[in-house]
């Protein structure tokens, strides 16, 4: 157990991604709930994340991390599915320059094997110059369980976009500089957490665990 406040209003999510927490924390203080993350619990050893799909290592994360704390717990799996290269770096994308990998050092890459394949998505341009590579979806796969019940409550949520040669904006995180929106003729990194939230994986799947509770609930 914890010495951490667990009070009702608490979402304990289980992530030690910086990005995830402030999106998560953004998300939830709207609904009066304040979060805790793996930062909080520095007892809880790394996650070995071994799961084929996203969904497996939400369930992973939730059921590791909610069974040591004894309350209900979050997680979230998520990456980016890039079509040039067959759906990569996808459940690898944390770690696709290496374990440990930086964001900058994952962008590097991915720009890289895109560089070495060749191919653009499209001849257009934007309107800076920048080369439109290939399309991408982010995925994000949620699971919350619940150690009493041992029952999960899932949710899945994507957005499609295109990958840039070049980075836009410095919002976000992640692969966020090089997803192009265009749909809104954006950049990812270039939304606030308000705009993010409502167009995003994480902000889809967020909404439909949150309908998926309501109706639980009722
Ligand atoms: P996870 O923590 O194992 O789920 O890995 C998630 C990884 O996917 C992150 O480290 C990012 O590289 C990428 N990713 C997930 N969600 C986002 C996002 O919203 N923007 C940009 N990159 C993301």
């Amino acid at each position: 157990m914890t010495s951490v406040d667990h009070s009702e209003n608490t979402i304990v999510v289980a992530t030690k991604n910086s990005g995830k927490v402030k999106e998560f924390a953004h998300a939830l203080e709207k609904l009066g709930k304040r979060i805790t993350s793996l930062y909080d619990y520095p007892q809880i050893a790394d996650i070995v994340e071994d799961g084929d799909t996203f969904a497996a290592n939400a369930r992973i994360k939730a059921k590791t991390t909610g069974d040591i704390l004894g309350v209900p717990v979050l997680a979230d799996d998520s990456g980016l599915r890039v079509e040039a290269l067959g759906g990569e770096p996808g459940v690898y994308s944390a770690r696709y320059a290496g374990e440990g990998a930086a964001d900058s050092d994952n962008n590097a890459k991915l720009l890289k094997e895109l560089e070495q394949l060749g191919t653009t998505y499209s001849d257009d341009k934007l309107a800076d110059g920048s080369l439109l590579l290939s399309k991408a979806q982010f995925v994000c796969a949620l699971a919350l369980y619940d150690p009493a019940t041992g029952q999960f409550v899932e949710a899945e949520g994507t957005v499609d976009g295109l990958i840039t040669d070049k980075p836009h904006g410095d919002g976000g995180f992640g692969y966020d500089p090089l997803f192009w929106l265009p749909q809104l003729g954006r950049g990812m990194a270039e939304l606030t957490k308000d705009e993010k939230g409502a167009i995003s994986h994480r902000g889809e799947a967020l909404k439909v665990l949150l309908s998926k509770l309501e109706n639980v609930n009722e």
